[in-house]
């Protein structure tokens, strides 16, 4: 029986209708550890599937004590159950990993020897990303780019949430307790010292990816907006510009008014004007509202999760 000291690895696992991968999983992280020097935990985090990952995960956990399930409410997305995930974790070192094997698991005992030697972090960087399509590839691209010119962080690229953490940096990560939870900026702004190990991201198993563009909009802006303020600050100075322009275009409209008589009613300047305006005025309302919005979810103070149901943890009665 493993006890908190003496696991290695605890590999966090968030898992949303994944039923058709789940075996291949298992297997594939058996294969790649069970001959190593290693205890380990798989810490299964079922993020309110509707298919039959949660049965399958039962049973798995029933025949194999490394197997350890936490089953949220509903579904809370991605970020979120990883954070369930983390805070159950008991190894020497932890690393989050998705269950399509788009993560390789051969690489997780290559990051524990970069920890064996030192490092509190250890990153897998992907060198291709040609089971990308073109667009999504660029997108995310421009988004590193803009990210790590505006916030004071700078996310490496091409680096997902597969990594290797030290307790110590996974401890520092646990105190993180906001509930707009952007994963690669927090652990971007951890630090401590870290190393990469580079591979190929294969494609997806099997089963969907559960992202669509919308949802990779609304994780960009949250990592925008969870790291910078920048968008809430550039408003004065748009409309400080927008002022020093209308004062100029109003002392050019005065003068010729005064050399030149009255012109015809402007009203085609005025509507530019008006709806130049009011559009900027919506923009920065907008950009408040989505900060503001963030705030209220902070001050509400709900809890990140809700755990349903725990299986396979030591101190949890069946
Ligand atoms: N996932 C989750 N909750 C969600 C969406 C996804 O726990 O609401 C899990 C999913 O089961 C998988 C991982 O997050 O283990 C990565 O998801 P996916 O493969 O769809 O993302 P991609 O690899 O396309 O970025
Ligand atoms: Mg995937």
């Amino acid at each position: 029986m493993t006890t908190k000291q003496n696991i290695d690895i605890s590999l966090v696992v968030p898992m949303y209708n994944e039923e058709k991968v789940i075996e291949s999983f298992f297997g594939e992280i058996r294969e790649s550890l069970d001959d190593k020097d290693v205890y380990y935990e798989i810490v299964c985090v079922d993020d309110g599937s509707s298919d039959n990952t949660l049965e399958i995960l039962k049973s798995h956990s029933e025949a194999d004590s490394t197997i350890k399930v936490i089953t949220l409410s509903r579904n809370f997305g991605k970020e979120i159950a990883m954070t369930a995930g983390l805070d159950h974790a008991i190894g020497n070192t932890v690393v989050p990993i998705d269950c399509d094997l788009q993560d390789p698991p051969e690489l997780i005992y290559q990051m524990y020897e970069m920890w064996l030697k030192g490092f509190d972090v250890v990153l897998a960087k992907r060198i291709d990303r040609q089971s990308d399509s073109f667009a999504k590839r660029k997108t995310s691209q421009a988004f590193y780019k803009f990210i790590k010119k505006m916030a004071d962080i700078d996310i490496p690229e091409n680096v997902g949430d597969f990594r290797l953490l030290s307790r110590k940096a996974a401890d520092t990560l646990n105190l993180y307790r906001e509930k707009s939870r952007f994963m690669k900026g927090l652990f971007a702004s951890l630090g401590f010292k870290s190393a990469v190990v580079e591979y190929s991201r294969p494609e997806r198993a099997a089963g969907e990816t559960k992202w669509n563009y919308f949802s990779l909009y609304k994780l960009a802006l949250e990592g925008i907006i969870s790291f910078t303020s920048l968008p809430l600050k550039v408003w004065s100075y748009v409309g400080a510009l927008t002022a020093i322009m209308s004062f100029i275009y109003g002392a050019y409209l005065i003068i010729k008014t005064l050399l030149f008589g009255v012109d015809t009613p402007g009203y085609a300047s005025l509507m530019v004007t008006l709806l130049f305006v009011s559009g900027l005025i919506l923009i920065s309302l907008g950009v408040i509202g989505e900060y503001l919005a963030r705030i209220f979810i902070e001050v509400k103070n709900r809890p990140i999760y809700i755990i349903d149901e725990k299986y396979g943890f030591e101190d949890v009665k069946k």
